[in-house]
């Protein structure tokens, strides 16, 4: 529907698509009740704008955000959508067929935004579910599901959650989304490299394994940036599982650049205030695309994204940002040996101030869990090289921060911060790590477990049993399991237990990949380090 053309396509449309729209208005009773109070003004028969679904996220036990975005033609960079805004109406209710109406309201979806809106709903009710949906003067969105936390005194029994990240579009099909959408959890963790910023490449040869292909340049471009996420969002599987329950977003590097650090780029001789510029089309899209509130809007190249949230006694959680402040990686970005780089306390992933809130938050907690949510790896896994002898550590990871990584660990064992838990992505594989201070101490205490989720795409084609797995067990203490799939986390959380499953799919190239739990780890209250069960 394009709005400037609204009155003059009103009057051309002929009595016969009038009615025809107006049954499909009718076939929504709350809708239409709606828009019984407001007069139709009516679109072209056919013109769908809500092809990149709708969104759910951060929720409290009182509210959570909604989220849409109009686009008529995705594949364009500026969606198809006309220069004018658009009113929508948004409701929320307690049924699937939105008739028993809980909150409604009406937001302009304006170009300056990329045509997405963000409704913060406030005035529901603590832990219950709820469904919600859009609609244009002549579409209706699908409907999608959320829930609010209980709240913040109640006793929770259970939460179940989802953790994922990585979903290159070419490299694979989203299956994954499909198992996690039927497991129907509470909630979704997403961890980062939700798009990936490289250019469009035609297939060259054979052996080129892509099942679907990008369109447009290497991202730089705002315009870009919101057509990547518009082709990312257009796939149903991703969109039936952001429709399923409520969803907490962090990026990692690849919604900007690939490896970048705070204001550096690791591509050479990028000038550094045009990074800031392509940093800050990155963040604006990102923001733009995702369920976040209104206060996660960036300013330029800045955006808040770490945040708490809770659900209720049983869990408080932290999800962090460890690209944004941090300083460049020491020795480059790959493997290196812990070197006076590597542990230079001058090195931090989190930034002074949101290392400090994070201690502040982990201290406030009372909860019987505390989990971080977060992007690359903390486990200070030491890989081989070919020179017998040597040990490696990724520097893009917490080992590059090192000095940083054991003063949390000695913090969270020194103010006896309850069962702490980490989840990651990054890697594209999974790993369980038992966490002590110093990883490379394996007599000292654990005082937390790792479970890194491997990605729901990147990489195709996944490997049950990784070549480098006996070395990396043998040479890693801390390191319980590993398995280079790919797929997602479930995790199931009692105030008594932590169960996480790793659901890994059979095969990403081709479609309806079928699922299955390929190992499950339990971790008991009060007693840190992972069982395998
Ligand atoms: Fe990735
Ligand atoms: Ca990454």
């Amino acid at each position: 529907m394009r709005s400037s053309a609204l009155g003059s396509r009103e009057s051309e449309l002929s009595r016969r698509s009038f009615l025809a729209l107006s049954a499909a208005v009718v076939s929504l009773p709350c809708l239409d009740r709606m828009a019984s109070m407001h007069p139709i003004l009516l679109g072209l028969a056919g013109d769908n704008p809500f092809t990149l679904g709708v969104a759910s996220g951060d929720p409290t036990p009182t509210g959570v955000v909604l989220w849409t975005r109009l686009a008529l033609k995705p594949l364009e960079v500026d969606g198809g959508m006309p220069a004018e805004s658009i009113e929508l109406e948004w409701v929320v209710a307690h049924d699937e067929a939105l008739i028993n109406v809980a909150r409604k309201g009406k937001i302009l979806a304006g170009a300056d935004m990329g045509h997405a809106v963000h409704v913060e709903v406030e005035g529901l009710e603590p832990d219950r579910w709820y469904f919600y949906g859009f609609r244009t003067r002549s579409s209706q969105s699908p409907t999608g599901r959320t829930r609010t936390m209980p709240r913040v005194d109640a006793s929770p029994e259970r939460l179940k959650f989802a953790f994922a990240s990585c979903h290159h579009f070419e490299q694979g099909f989203y299956s994954a989304y499909e198992q996690m959408a039927a497991d129907s959890p509470d909630m979704v963790f997403f961890l980062g490299d939700y798009i990936y910023e490289y250019a469009e490449k035609p297939k060259t040869d054979e052996k080129d394994a892509r099942v679907r292909f990008h369109v447009g340049p290497k991202l730089q471009q705002i315009g870009d940036y919101r057509r990547r996420h518009a082709q990312y969002r257009s796939d149903p599987l991703l969109q039936r599982a952001h429709a399923t329950c409520p969803w907490w977003v962090t990026w990692d590097d690849h919604e900007v650049e690939n490896n970048y650090a705070n204001l550096v780029s690791s591509l050479k001789d990028v000038d550094p205030i045009a990074f800031a510029q392509q940093r800050a089309n990155a963040y604006r899209a990102y923001y733009e695309n995702m369920p976040l509130r209104p206060s996660a809007m960036p300013k330029g190249p800045d955006m808040t994204l770490y945040r708490r949230g809770q659900f209720g006694k049983l869990l408080d959680f932290t999800v962090l940002d460890t690209r944004q402040y941090r300083t460049d990686q020491p020795n480059g970005d790959g493997h290196r040996q812990l070197n006076d780089a590597a542990l230079s306390p001058l090195n931090t992933i989190l930034g002074a101030r949101q290392r400090n809130w994070l201690e502040s938050s982990l201290v406030d907690s009372k909860a019987t869990w505390n989990l971080l949510a977060q992007q690359v790896m903390m486990g200070l896994v030491a890989f081989r090289t070919k020179t017998e002898g040597e040990r490696t550590y990724s520097m893009d990871q917490w080992p590059g921060y090192t000095d940083e990584r054991i003063k949390l660990m000695r913090f969270m064992a020194d103010r006896k911060i309850n069962n702490p838990i980490v989840i990651t992505g990054d890697i594209h594989s999974n790993w369980v790590n038992d966490l002590r201070v110093d990883d490379r101490d394996s007599r000292s205490p654990v005082v937390g477990v790792e479970f890194v989720g491997t990605s729901i795409s990147s990489g195709g084609a996944g490997t049950a049993v990784p070549k480098t797995l006996s070395n990396l067990m043998a040479d890693n203490a801390g390191l319980r399991w590993h398995n280079a799939e790919r797929g997602y986390v479930r995790c199931t959380v009692t105030p008594k237990t932590w169960k996480s499953d790793y659901i890994v799919v059979d095969s990403v190239l081709k479609p309806n990949g079928s699922t299955l739990v390929r190992k499950s780890f339990v971790v008991e209250a009060g007693r840190p380090g992972v069982q395998v069960s």
